[in-house]
């Protein structure tokens, strides 16, 4: 027996092995890979050291797929079989493309699947498998580099990706043979790679992420607490970045050369080229000399600062209301971290900063930045860090609720409301022995179900006969860390269930959240009046409901020919006003309904049948 023991009893004298894991950052036009290696996370370069891979695939006729800078040269050459962009398709269904599809030099596949495909030499492939050629190429990237197999990954997602868009994103992993250990928000991953949740001299943080990428504007308002990350609130504009920045020395330019150039497409690429170039050149001088065919000039950056300025007061503007919606004060947010090529631009980090009342945070190249803090949280959830402990939550970015009778939503989670989440509500059945309850689910930010999108549909089957208004149907919503919805209805009583987990096959884009968010606010006061109505004419409806049951049970017993005519000619009052579409009306033939019954109710009372009545509809015809 051997005297010296040379590790505990039931553990490995082996050292603690060393999972392999990385962060991809699945990008609109390039996509990147990093990992941590010897304590630090950086991003992966291919054989030629290009870090960036151009998010670009081309399907060649024989099945194959060329993937990254290789595709994208040819792009122009071979417009049907190389696919660009495709994140931006990433969960939509059909009708959600078709007027994305205009814009799009492909052709879409008419075969009637949900999910959009286009047409190549290689066949119908959807934004999924072109996701998935890139997420493949990463990971070969990572496997290469690392030397093994890696065991899981984090993928980073906008903030304001919906179920859809997130699911779509975890079937391209899939679909890659990759183990997706969670989806991590942009802004979040970003907050990470500048370690701004290590350190214990503060309770809580306010973070803001300013995202400007080429062709994007995202702001996110982040809250650090105790160790626990969540997005308080994103918001940002879809259609403006760098390019637009391009544009405005491309007009300046175009205006030294005179009118006549503006109408010419070639030289309009060319001035186009030539204003970015004049653009990136700025972030490192004050003045740059810009020159086109014969003509010269020179450009300065105060020139610049005061062209831009509309654009710069755009994306203060979206930090303002981000800071609303945080309900937030901008001098509580502790950093600013930048993201994005654009935030190169001194002019931005200038009144950045300015706005913030502090110097935002550029140390870590605003390209890579998210695929590093992607990286880190990866080779936490792998468990090569055991000792610490990093929560991370986000928000959803649109409200989430219920069809109620009447077409009316209740919203059950409020948008911007920290996930994971469950949240559960009671409703009742409506009508006498009524056996089954459909559950329409349904998100944004509108009072009626036509305003709102249609997320599923389900039914609650065999609900036990019972009065009107004495079911319990408790119905429980569960958002999960990577923001997909699971629904469960459960009549309480007897523990009947149903459940669904929303899948649904397409998704929105930022540009429709907001929009579905600016719509909300402008229909405010129409759309509360019109709930006012439907509430009106659920309740006439639930009246009817209750005089017709009564009538039913004891009407021949207890009532004259006279009296029935009389109730009966206000229940038909009642009815012809609920189709009156005025508020008041109804409201008051309601009254006139409930007056005119109170004798009947009386009488049944009296007559200590109670007990045929129950809940709310003993309840109305007392008052
Ligand atoms: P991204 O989508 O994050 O890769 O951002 C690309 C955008 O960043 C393009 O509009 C580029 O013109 C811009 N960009 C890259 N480098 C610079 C720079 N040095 N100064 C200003 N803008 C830059």
């Amino acid at each position: 027996m051997a005297l010296l023991q040379i590790s505990e009893p039931g553990m490995s004298t082996a050292p603690h092995e060393h999972r392999l894991a990385a962060g991809i950052d699945l990008g609109t036009t390039n996509s990147l890979v990093a990992s941590v290696r010897s304590g630090d996370a950086t991003t992966l370069a291919n054989e030629q050291g290009e870090h960036l891979l151009p998010s670009v695939v081309r399907y060649l006729p024989d099945g194959s797929v060329v993937v990254g800078a290789e595709a994208k040269a040819v792009e122009v050459s071979d417009l049907n079989n190389t696919i660009s962009s495709a994140k931006r398709l990433l969960g939509r269904g059909v009708d959600d493309i078709k007027t994305l599809a205009g814009n799009l030099p492909y052709t879409f596949s008419s075969s009637d699947s949900q999910v959009p495909k286009i047409s190549t030499v290689a066949g119908d492939v959807s934004a999924i498998e072109v996701s998935a050629e890139i997420l493949k190429a990463l990971k070969n990237r990572a496997e290469k580099t690392l030397g093994g197999d890696l065991k899981g990954v984090v993928i980073t997602v906008p903030a304001y990706f919906d179920d859809a868009q997130r699911q779509a994103t975890k079937d391209a992993a899939r679909l890659a043979d990759l183990n997706v250990y969670r989806l991590l928000n942009e802004p979040t991953a970003a907050a990470v790679a500048y370690g701004l949740d290590q350190g214990e001299d503060f309770d809580e943080k306010i973070i803001a992420v300013y995202d400007l990428g080429g062709g994007t504007f995202d702001i996110s308002i982040l809250r650090l607490n105790k160790g626990v990350f969540e997005v308080l609130a994103t918001g940002g504009d879809s259609a403006l970045g760098g390019d637009d920045f391009d544009h405005v020395i491309a007009e300046w330019i175009l205006q030294q050369l005179g009118d006549e150039q503006e109408n010419n497409p070639t030289k309009l690429r060319e001035v186009l080229v030539e204003a970015r170039r004049v653009k990136e050149a700025l972030s490192d001088a004050d003045k740059v000399e810009v020159s086109l065919g014969d003509w010269q000039g020179q450009f300065t950056a105060e020139q610049f600062a005061e062209l831009a300025e509309p654009l710069v007061k755009k994306t203060l503007f979206a930090c303002r209301r981000a800071l609303r919606d945080a309900d937030i004060d901008k001098e509580d947010v502790m950093d600013v971290v930048m993201v994005g090529g654009s935030t190169r631009m001194p002019i931005i980090r200038q009144r950045v900063g300015d706005f913030f009342e502090k110097p935002p945070l550029v140390d870590i190249d605003p390209d890579k930045v998210v695929a590093v803090g992607a990286a880190i949280q990866a080779d936490l959830l792998a468990g090569n860090k055991p000792d610490t402990e990093m929560l991370l939550l986000d928000v959803i970015p649109l409200s989430l609720g219920l069809e109620t009778y009447g077409g009316l939503v209740e919203k059950i989670i409020a948008r911007n409301t920290t996930i994971p989440i469950s949240r559960a509500q009671e409703f009742t059945t409506f009508k006498d022995s009524q056996n089954a309850m459909t559950i329409h689910v349904l998100q944004g930010e509108r009072e009626t179900v036509e305003e709102n999108r249609s997320l599923a549909k389900f039914t609650l089957r065999d609900i036990p006969a019972m009065v009107a208004g004495a079911a319990r149907i408790k119905v429980t919503f569960q958002v999960d860390a990577d923001g997909l919805l699971n629904v469960t209805a459960e009549e309480e009583t007897t523990g009947v269930k149903s459940s669904i987990e929303v899948k649904p096959s397409y998704g929105l884009s930022d540009a429709e959240i907001e929009s579905m968010i600016k719509d909300s606010m402008t229909n405010a006061q129409a759309d509360m009046e019109l709930r006012k109505l439907r509430e009106a004419q659920v309740e006439a409806d639930r009246t009817i409901e209750a005089l017709d049951s009564a009538m039913a049970s004891d009407g021949d017993t207890l009532l004259s020919a006279d009296e029935k005519t009389k109730l009966l000619a206000a229940r038909e009052a009642l009815l012809l006003e609920k189709q009156s579409g005025d508020t008041e009306a109804i409201k008051a033939a309601i009254k006139n309904m409930e007056k005119t019954a109170e004798f009947y109710v009386a009488r049944r009372m009296d007559g200590n049948i109670r007990t045929a009545m129950a809940g709310q509809n003993i309840d109305k015809f007392k008052d």
